[in-house]
């Protein structure tokens, strides 16, 4: 179970990030056994690697 990052540091990341492709407001999505960061604009998912968000648009 994933727990890198405290929720303070989850919010800290998530403000100075926008969704590389368009922008959009970032969220993390931990429903599953992997974390991840999800666009809440375009629904691109981005993996989360020892707690560092890997935001590279394909
Ligand atoms: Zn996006």
């Amino acid at each position: 179970m994933p727990d890198a990052l405290t929720p303070a540091a989850r919010a800290a990341v998530l403000a100075m990030l926008a969704c590389p492709a368009c922008r959009g407001k970032l969220r993390i999505d931990d429903a599953k056994d992997e974390l991840a960061i999800v666009c809440g604009g375009c629904g691109l998912r981005f993996p989360v690697v020892d707690g560092i968000p890997v935001l590279i648009a394909e």
